[in-house]
């Protein structure tokens, strides 16, 4: 149920205009969902709620924000423009005057402002609903509505977050940190909430652990893609518009034989023009990296010696296998529409199968376990699912055709496409 107070008809967020939903509608980052993953499910006929949003309403593929890491597309998808605009390109860059490493998305100010704040300062009731935390504070940034994560649902209070007991809400406690259950209980929050009190916009975000470890036709993901699947036949039970995309898609990282399958550029870099020269930023890497080795299929090189010429060092890196493209700064911003003050001299992106780390030394892959590398972070992975539960209109329909769909269309086109 839409709240019924006067609204404007429409609002402006980073030039762009979107509708005042006339239904509640929620909009769900489904993290690391390769378009694999849906496939897999299909085949065994798990996910009967999206195959229905595939049939019913509007289908398509879209194309993530690079690097397809989870801050950036995130971040993307609530603000409805690419990281050039909101300034998060990963979650961490090296500053390049001063040398600090500097957090983005809980140590510098988001320069653009999210739909959903956008929304809630008109008045709409809006929920934002995060797996981790950290996302949240990002996701929530200067929003008046409800804004928490699963993994701190038990110390909501409604200062901080615009509600409280959200345990009691849902039924049962906090979920692990590194589970399958921390999605799926950012999916019976925002379920708990549609059926408690009046919605306009809502956002779930979950995490993508279960496609960090186990490939699309695993017996443990197609658990997990049916799980979700019960979960968005609720939303939809509601009467709700209910809108899917992923922030990024998920690849097989490791041999043959099982091991990983890592460019060390540090390692390489250092052995090629001498320790201290070059450094290697993996903007993949944040505290909660068990299931990344913290490593990803896109890293910055900074040059660090004056006399490095960067055209040379780019073409090195290019003749290195696993290596997709060496870009130069001003390539990789325009190309990738990122900020220019977060990039080092050099974006480096892999090839599909590998990841880029800094030198050994700096990653743990213990952490994996002995399971394969599965992550993201290149242009591999960039490709992911664009689901709507209602049809668009055939006009919007052929518009949406002339130029590639991004995932952080996704507001834009279900407050604005819908057939009515
Ligand atoms: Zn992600
Ligand atoms: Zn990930």
């Amino acid at each position: 149920m839409a709240s019924e107070i006067a609204h404007p008809l429409s609002l402006a967020v980073n030039g762009r205009d979107y509708f005042w939903p006339s239904q509640t509608t929620v909009i769900i980052c489904f993290d690391g969902c390769d378009p694999a993953y849906l496939d897999a499910a299909r085949k065994r006929n798990a996910i009967p709620a999206i195959d229905r949003m595939a049939r019913d309403g509007f289908a398509s593929l879209a194309l993530a924000a690079m690097p397809t890491f989870t801050n950036p597309n995130n971040v993307s998808i609530v603000c409805g423009v690419p990281p050039a605009v909101h300034g998060v390109s990963g979650n961490f860059y090296l500053d390049r005057t001063t040398g600090e490493e500097i957090m983005m998305v809980d140590a510098t100010p988001m320069r653009a402002p999210t739909i959903l704040a956008t929304f809630a300062n008109a008045g709409a009731k809006v929920v934002a609903i995060t797996a981790k935390d950290k996302l949240c504070k990002a996701l929530g940034h200067q929003l008046d509505g409800v804004a928490f994560s699963a993994e701190k649902a038990h110390s909501c209070t409604i200062a901080e977050n615009g509600i409280e007991d959200v345990t009691g809400l849902v039924g049962r406690e906090t979920p692990e940190l590194y589970s399958a259950d921390l999605s799926l209980f950012v999916l019976d929050a925002g379920i708990r909430l549609l059926e408690t009190q009046p919605t306009d916009l809502m956002y779930l975000s979950l995490s993508d652990y279960v496609q960090h470890k186990h490939a699309p036709n695993a017996s443990e993901a197609i658990a997990f893609m049916r799980e979700v699947d019960q979960r968005i036949e609720r939303l939809m039970a509601s009467g709700a518009v209910v809108g899917i995309v992923a922030d990024h898609g998920m690849n097989d990282m490791a041999a043959d034989h099982g091991e990983p399958n890592v460019l060390y550029l540090g390692d390489v870099l250092d052995a090629k023009y001498g320790p201290g020269t070059t450094r290697v930023i993996c903007p993949i890497t944040d505290p909660f990296v068990r299931h990344h080795g913290a490593m990803g299929g896109f890293v910055r090189v900074h040059l660090l010696a004056p006399h490095l010429d960067p055209d040379a060092v780019a073409s090195f890196i290019r003749s290195l296998p696993g290596v997709a493209l060496a870009l130069s700064r001003d390539q990789a911003c325009e190309r990738f529409e990122l900020p220019e003050d977060r990039e080092g001299d050099l974006a480096i992106v892999a090839e599909k199968g590998t990841a880029i780390g800094a030198r050994a030394e700096d990653h743990d892959l213990s952490q994996l376990a002995g399971e394969r590398l599965r992550s993201h972070g290149g242009l591999a992975e960039q490709e992911v699912p664009f689901l709507l539960s209602h049809p668009i209109t055939p006009q919007h329909q052929a518009e949406l055709g002339v130029a590639p769909l991004r995932n952080f269309d996704i507001f834009a086109v279900a407050l604005n496409c819908l057939r009515t």
